[in-house]
């Protein structure tokens, strides 16, 4: 018996599992793939043909026919594997535009070669102390053994082209199989009769299994590559809105500033006072937005942080109807209000997120009813020092369709835009308000019956500081004088510099301004005094938080700082006074924080 059938049996077995296994298997749709599943088939018949040869060498001599069909075949698979390992190799090395002029050229060297191994003569090695054919060999022999150098030789020189790709999983069974190619061609020369081709190949075809075209690692490889790619294109919109909207912000400042003068201008018409109020209810309008795309963006990457503080929550909840009370106007809606008696007079947490919160619902709730009615209400469970807040805010409105309601936290999602195309919004409300109930722990939940109207209810707990209202001393600002104060104002941007002017003029101040920080630097330098400094921080070449470190290493500046910026992403307000400057006014300036900032440092008692 041939000793080469117990390699072959193993390659068999071998080979038959890789085929239940593969093909066993959801694939991609590759063109690798398909090449590969060739060579898997290929591979069987290889085998095959190689032991039905053994047996067909035994009765050579009696039906020659079998063994001249079975070799011959042999050798047109041993050049088909060799074939379809070079595709795969020009495949994974070339473009689409070259690799299918080369695969063809392939195929077709390997039809004439495959004719030859038909009809070129074939001669079989008689070992005569065994008494057995061992191995082939003559013309035929001779032309797959030169065909098949050509064709690695081409392998070899497509790696050379991707040298520095050379050790990765896709050149791998390439490299390999030459490697495994050269030493088994030296051992077959000193032992012909070891006929170990089909065990190579084999071989090389299961490491193609576990190096890339498996094809579980080949689709989580590819899946994660689509999801990397999708991340980044994410990342990178929301980069651009997120400097979009900061943009928008400064020239927002502009409009906001000057309508706001103009409305409140004595000698203006009526008509015109009007049209300077739709001018600032519209620039209110878009700075809404842009504070939304603002918060979205921080949210997605991460960079929105809860910040706890004491706040009374009776105080948040009267500012809340206030604000919604003005949104509702002159709709006919009763607005019902109720708050839980029992609710402690001092808690802990972000109070400016929970209001973001209930005045996205309750603005939502105006926005989206004609008539009838709107409830907001706030009850508690308490357990210990946790205070649970339910609060709920529902509405008679229009109501939302139950198969829609998966989309309404979806960012940039409206619904029912046939009925909704009159009212103004983003779609991105709820995707912000579901995302900031997350960020505390809590849970919204919604239910809502089409055309009757929708209920939102969110849970989030807050710690308990005070249980019993206290007396409240409410301190009660005095108008006080502040003329003739010296205010050095710090903006690159002329027009921001006349808005922050027309806002101060009424406080009658000694108003300094200049359009850079090393200008600043001169002043305090030279040993000019002022009472209160108000910084732009996005200032080019030198930014206003900049400035302030320089300022601060000039001895003895004592100058109470406030930084000016349009970038007004939540969160900042920290980031600056952690800087070290006193206080933080987002722009547009707002009329009221104006007023606080001038009273808290321009104040003569302090
Ligand atoms: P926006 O109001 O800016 O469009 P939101 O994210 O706040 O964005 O809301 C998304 C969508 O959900 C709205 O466009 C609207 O179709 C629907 N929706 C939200 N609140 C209500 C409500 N109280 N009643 C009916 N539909 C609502």
């Amino acid at each position: 018996m041939n000793y080469n059938i117990y390699f072959s049996l193993i390659s068999f077995v071998y080979i038959v599992l890789l085929v239940i296994v593969f093909f066993s298997k959801k694939r991609l749709r590759t063109i690798e793939n398909q090449i590969y599943q060739y060579l898997i088939i290929v591979s069987l018949t290889g085998v095959t043909l190689e032991i039905s040869q053994i047996f067909t060498c035994m009765i050579m001599d009696s039906i020659p026919f079998l063994n001249a069909i079975s070799s011959r075949l042999f050798l047109v698979n041993i050049l088909a594997w060799i074939s379809l390992l070079l595709i795969y190799t020009i495949i994974v090395s070339f473009d689409k535009k070259y690799y299918r002029k080369f695969a063809f050229s392939v195929l077709g060297i390997f039809g004439v070669c495959s004719l030859g191994f038909l009809f070129l003569p074939i001669k079989y090695y008689f070992e005569e102390g065994k008494n057995f054919y061992s191995y082939t060999y003559g013309v035929s022999v001779d032309l797959l053994k030169i065909v098949s150098i050509i064709f690695l030789l081409f392998s070899i020189v497509c790696m050379l082209f991707h040298l520095r790709e050379l050790l990765t999983k896709k050149y791998l069974p390439v490299l390999m199989y030459t490697i495994l190619f050269l030493i088994t061609g030296v051992i077959q020369i000193m032992e012909p009769t070891l006929v170990l081709t089909q065990s190579v190949q084999i071989f090389t075809t299961f490491l193609m299994y576990f190096t890339i075209e498996n094809p579980d690692l080949k689709m989580i490889a590819e899946l994660d590559l689509a999801r990397k790619q999708a991340e980044k294109a994410n990342a990178a919109k929301t980069e651009f809105l997120s400097n979009m909207s900061h943009e928008i912000r400064t020239p927002l400042n502009a409009i906001v500033g000057f309508s706001q003068s103009l409305s409140e201008e004595v000698e203006l018409s009526a008509t015109s006072k009007e049209k300077a109020r739709d001018i600032l209810m519209a620039s209110d309008n878009l700075l809404e937005i842009v504070n939304g795309i603002l918060d979205i963006s921080k949210i997605e990457a991460n960079k929105l942080e809860i910040v706890n503080t004491e706040y009374e929550l009776s105080k948040v909840f009267d500012e809340l109807i206030l604000l919604t009370k003005s949104r509702i106007g002159e709709k006919p809606i009763e607005f019902r209000t109720q708050l839980d008696s029992s609710i402690p007079s001092v808690l802990y947490g972000d109070y400016v997120r929970l209001k973001q919160i209930i005045l996205n619902l309750l603005t939502n709730a105006a926005k989206y009813t004609k008539e009838g009615f709107i409830e907001f209400k706030i009850s508690t469970i308490q357990s210990g020092d946790i205070c649970r807040l339910i609060i709920s805010v529902e509405d008679s409105g229009i109501g939302i369709k139950k198969e829609k309601i998966d989309q309404l936290f979806m960012k940039f999602e409206r619904l029912d835009l046939e009925k909704n195309i009159t009212i103004e919004g983003t779609g991105l409300g709820l995707a912000i308000t579901k995302k900031l109930v997350e960020l505390m722990n809590g849970k919204i939940v919604v239910q809502s019956v089409y055309n009757k109207g929708s209920k939102f209810t969110v849970a989030i707990d807050q710690r308990i500081v005070a249980k019993s209202q206290k007396a409240q001393v409410v301190e009660q600002q005095k108008q006080i004088d502040v003329t003739g104060k010296k205010v050095l104002l710090v903006d690159d941007n002329k027009l921001n510099l006349k808005v922050a002017t027309m806002l101060l003029e009424k406080y009658h101040l000694n108003i300094t301004q200049v359009q850079s920080g090393f200008e600043v630097i001169d002043k305090i330098l030279a040993g000019e005094k002022y009472d209160l400094l108000l910084l732009d921080d996005m200032m080019p070449k030198m930014s206003g938080v900049e400035t302030f470190k320089k300022l601060k290493g000039i001895e003895g500046f004592q100058i109470p700082v406030v930084i000016l910026t349009a970038n007004a992403i939540s969160g900042m307000r920290e980031k600056y006074l952690a800087e070290g400057v006193q206080d933080y006014l987002a722009k547009p300036i707002d009329k009221a924080e104006l007023e606080k900032v001038i009273m808290k440092y321009l104040n003569p008692q302090k």
